[in-house]
């Protein structure tokens, strides 16, 4: 009843909306008339003159209003120049077509609902290709693109080409995006007024223009202005569960942990026994009462191997730690300043745990490089160029090799030190079972505070990278995410979306909560004369098929088409066998080819035809009648089972009867369907059926069935809806967390001074930086500390006595810092190439970008699984998710400076080569990878050979991919059977 009431209002309001648009059918008509005494040149003009007009438009407000002004006549333009087209044979997929279209008044209506930014539910058959020319034209007059978006690559070409005629007969440019088309080619397609693609592809291409693409000219996007989305339920709902993702070889690593392993282990290993030793030795001066001598061991075991376990054992006596406190007190007081550097010579290395850091004696230098002594400090650059400058015996080239050299050895030194200082943190301060636990070949960080298992964090800046070398579980990932997107949130991009499909109204809620998409269900231009029967209900499925074939020979002795649907691929092929039985003709859809599936569909219509197909959503082809098929009541569609869907079914009914063509249509259920058995609607009617005393073998229908069906399928989808809601909520918090990072790539990729970014990083970082040394909660400044991360990370060769931070206030240590590293700095660049330089800077930002984001995409998948396995105890997943991905971005960001700061005069080999690696791989060997998905309509196939023959070709080659959500045998198939995945297709999960 209260279904009933709704219906009647939304009923209403839809007719309503519906009423409203009438007025203007009428203007539109009215002008169009006119228009025909107009010359085609006079006609075109008018494309021109609004194309001006906007081009001088920058407010959009403005340009809204004058698009809701100018909506009749452009309309009217674009339906007389189809009428001036009548006659014509256009080429489509190499197949002549003579043009006999003339926009009807409902393909205006519908025009004008899209051009809101709606869904026009028109039923197939209605002439929605023609119907999307309209809000196309108007919306590309403003010269900021509009994209028709396709299910598959086949029908993008086919619209493309046949509409195409109309829009360049009007003067508007159209292109088309084809799997295989180089990004020269894209770029020239998206700058065209109107473009024509899969969903698959545009996403494709906005994760390639703002995740990867180095430069702004190797973008091909040009904006998300207005975009129709055909078939919108398949794309926005059926497709919506499996993200786009583009994923590569993992970063090519360059750290040499591997190779620096046995050399740090062995000092480790020295160290111990070193401090091994003093702990002996201690022990003795505490047995002989030499108090003091003995807290100055102590201390010194402190500093060189702070968790040596006989020093904490000593610890847990009072007295021994209070001569180790008052030792480390008097060694910190300045007067001893000396003594603590001595004492620190006397060790190979020291750790300090608050800060994490360690640093190298000379005796550990000298141990690790024996015939290098300064193996250990970056170069003074500023001081060395300046003496190559005033060489009198060099020429300017000479000048500038020597200073390469120097730079080059500068590089290298740099990435030595910095892997030999992290692996001995590595192996010094993060103790297995403490910082990280190891498990299933993974280095799992464990939580200070709480102890938890912090499932997919990664320590950064390459110290995961070390712990995993130290523990010997270092597994290569072999592909990485490089980019991701929902095709839901891909669509939000767009500033005005609109949709069009047979089939929307019963996902409108849907439609409307995710994409703020209503929905108006158009009137068909002729009266609809299909016969929807009730559905004839089994006990059995083996009853139920044979009830089928019955079916089928009887309408196929009298010579009707037949068209029947089936929910599995398994099922099309019990039914083809059955009919083969039977002797009866028939073809079966085959969703691998679209141009082959095409003309299947074209045929299906002919007199005496029998055509099986699974789910006929999304296939965008309608059935033509054939001579003398009329007079028999036209096409004939039988299903065979009920969809979970109410959608797919109607879809499927939708097939006959297009264009006020007479049709019937009629399911078959058994009470061993799966939606039956799993939903309760068996339950039900078998009460209902003992009430009628159905025997064995007996078929029943009746309308209260049809109502029990339906039931059961409502509960479907609403279980559906709530899961793909839930992957959204999901994807928002990654959603967010893209758009500030592609907003820095992007910034990093259009600006002219990418040197100011750079500069304005290191204003944030380096006081970061120094109070992180200078200011802990109530420890002590640790000078040491931050002198060595000068030195590492800068080429300043910087002593404590020129730096005298203890001279300084945290603010004036980083000015001073900031000024001599800026000094250093262009000094450095001074000898460059500017031009070098400057793609040199914008690479420290974008490989910085790039790497931490692809780490933390990475990260984000492994928590994501991780929350999902918090249900247990108690806590909502989600939230657990939101707070956890906020804090890993607050890393994030903090990461992504500090290492452009770590960029900043590390490797310039480095970074080259990660250019390399991106500049190797032409958009032509990216192939997506994408599962057949057998009886489903999917966008864009790769031919599987040429999709292996490019993998042996470039093995570096990145693939594009459509993630398929993680199935258990029991779950529903991914591909949208709504079969259980172990008994459907296999397609891999
Ligand atoms: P839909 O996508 O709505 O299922 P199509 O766009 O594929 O329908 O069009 C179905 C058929 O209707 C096409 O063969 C097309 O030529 C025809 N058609 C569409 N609009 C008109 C029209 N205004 N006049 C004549 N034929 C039309
Ligand atoms: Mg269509």
């Amino acid at each position: 009843m209260f279904n009933w009431i709704l219906k009647k209002i939304i009923g209403s309001k839809n007719q309503r909306d519906i009423k409203r648009l009438r007025p203007a059918v009428e203007r539109i008509n009215q002008l169009e008339q006119e228009y025909q005494a107009l010359s085609d040149e006079e006609l075109r003009a008018k494309t021109a003159a609004w194309k001006q007009r906007f081009a001088a438009i920058e407010d959009p407000n403005e340009e809204r209003r004058v698009l809701e002004e100018i909506l009749p006549e452009a309309f009217a333009v674009v339906k007389n120049g189809a009428r001036r087209l009548v006659g014509r044979t256009i080429t489509v997929c190499d197949h002549p077509i003579e043009w006999n279209m003339i926009h009807f008044d409902v393909q205006l209506i519908g025009g004008m609902v899209l051009h809101r930014g709606r869904i026009s539910e028109m039923a197939t058959g209605e002439g929605k290709t023609l119907v999307a020319t309209l809000p196309l034209y108007l919306n590309a007059l403003t010269g900021r693109g509009a994209h028709l978006v396709t299910v598959n690559d086949y029908l993008a070409r086919r619209d493309c080409e046949w509409m195409g005629a109309l829009y360049r007969f009007l003067g508007l440019t159209v292109g088309c995006i084809q799997h295989d088309q180089p990004p020269s080619v894209r770029r020239e397609q998206y700058a065209c007024d109107i473009t024509y693609g899969t969903n698959s592809e545009f996403g494709f291409d906005y994760l390639r223009d703002n995740g990867m693409a180095m430069t702004k000219a190797a973008q091909v996007q040009r904006g998300y202005h207005f975009a129709i989305v055909d078939e919108v339920d398949s794309i926005l709902i059926d497709e919506a569960r499996t993200p786009l993702i583009i994923s590569g070889p993992a970063t090519v690593s360059t750290h040499q942990y591997d190779q620096f392993k046995p050399l740090v282990e062995q000092l480790v290993k020295k160290q111990t026994l070193l401090c091994n030793r003093l702990m002996s030795e201690a022990d003795e001066l505490f047995a002989a009462g030499k108090t003091e001598e003995a807290g100055r061991l102590l201390f010194k075991v402190k500093l060189g191997q702070p968790r040596n376990k006989q020093l904490l054992r000593m610890m847990e006596d009072a007295e021994r730690r209070r001569a180790l406190d008052k030792s480390e007190l008097s060694f910190y007081s300045d007067a001893q300043k000396i003594e603590l550097f001595n004492l620190k010579e006397e060790l190979f290395f020291t750790m300090d745990e608050r800060a994490y850091e360690s640093d190298l004696s000379e005796i550990g230098r000298e141990f690790l490089n024996p015939d290098e002594p300064d193996a250990f400090v970056l170069p003074d650059l500023m001081t060395a160029f300046a003496d190559i400058d005033n060489r009198k015996d060099l020429t300017e080239a000479q000048k500038n090799e020597e200073k390469a050299k120097h730079q080059a050895v500068c590089d290298r030194k740099g990435e030595r030190i910095h892997n030999i200082t992290t692996l001995l943190k590595a192996y010094c301060i993060y103790e297995k079972d403490v910082q990280y636990v190891v498990e299933d070949n993974k280095v799992i960080i464990v939580d200070e505070y709480t102890g938890r298992k912090m499932t997919g964090r990664r320590w950064s800046d390459g110290l995961h990278q070390a712990v995993e070398a130290k523990e010997g579980v270092q597994i290569d990932r072999e592909t990485q995410t490089m980019a991701t997107i929902t095709i839901q949130n891909y669509f939000r991009l767009y500033e005005k979306l609109a949709g069009m499909t047979g089939t929307a109204e019963t996902e409108a809620n849907e439609f409307h909560d995710i994409y703020k998409l209503d929905v108006n269900v158009i009137p068909t231009n002729r009266p609809v004369l299909r016969e929807d029967h009730n559905d004839r209900i089994y006990k059995t499925r083996r009853e139920k098929f044979n009830a089928v074939i019955n079916e089928v020979r009887t309408a196929h002795g009298r010579g009707q088409p037949v068209l029947v649907g089936t929910v599995s691929v398994e099922a099309s092929e019990t039914l083809s066998r059955l009919l083969r039985r039977e002797g009866i003709p028939h073809s079966v859809l085959n969703a691998r080819y679209h141009l082959q599936e095409a003309d299947i569909v074209a045929r299906a219509g002919q007199l005496g035809t029998v055509t099986i197909a699974t789910n006929m959503a999304g296939r965008g082809t309608d059935i033509k009648l054939g001579q003398g098929v009329t007079e028999l009541g036209g096409l004939y569609v039988v299903g065979t089972e009920r969809h979970e869907s109410r959608r797919i079914d109607r879809q499927l009914r939708g097939r006959c009867a297009r264009q006020g063509d007479p049709g019937t249509t009629r399911f078959y259920v058994s009470f061993e369907d799966d939606l039956m058995r799993n939903f309760g609607a068996a339950d039900r009617m078998t009460k209902i059926m003992e009430r009628f005393g159905m025997e064995e073998g007996e078929e029943l229908e009746h309308s209260w069935l049809n109502k029990s069906v339906e039931t059961a399928q409502t509960r479907v989808e609403q279980r559906n809806y709530l899961s793909r809601k839930r992957t959204l909520e999901y994807d928002d918090v990654m959603n967010k967390q893209r758009e500030v990072v592609y907003g820095l790539r992007n910034e990093a990729i259009e600006t002219d001074e990418p040197r100011k970014m750079i500069y304005e990083i290191m204003d944030e970082a380096v006081p970061a930086k120094v109070g992180g040394f200078l200011e802990g909660d109530d420890a002590e400044p640790n000078y040491a500390g931050l002198l060595h991360w000068v030195n590492v990370t800068f080429p300043l060769g910087l002593t404590a006595e020129r730096a005298e931070f203890e001279k300084k206030t945290p603010k004036e240590a980083s000015d001073f810092l900031i000024g001599q590293v800026r000094k250093s700095y262009e000094l450095k660049c001074s000898h460059e190439e500017p031009l070098a330089v400057l793609s040199l800077e914008r690479y420290i930002l974008l490989n910085a970008i790039d790497r931490l984001w692809q780490e933390h995409l990475y990260a984000m998948d492994a928590l994501r699984e991780a929350v999902g396995l918090r249900v247990h105890a108690q806590k909502d997943p989600l939230i657990e998710y939101k707070n956890e991905a906020f804090e890993m971005f607050v890393d994030l960001m903090g990461n992504i400076k500090n290492e452009v700061l770590n960029n900043l005069f590390r490797s310039t080999s480095n970074l080259m080569a990660f250019e390399k690696f991106l500049s190797n791989l032409p958009a032509h060997l990216l192939r997506q990878e994408q599962a057949q998905q057998p009886g489903e309509n999917h966008a864009a196939p790769a031919a599987p050979a040429a999709a292996a023959r490019t993998t042996a070709e470039a093995p570096v080659g990145i693939t594009l991919k459509k993630k398929t959500p993680q199935a258990g045998r029991n779950d529903p198939c991914p591909c949208g059977s709504g079969k259980k995945y172990k008994n459907c297709c296999g397609r891999q999960a």
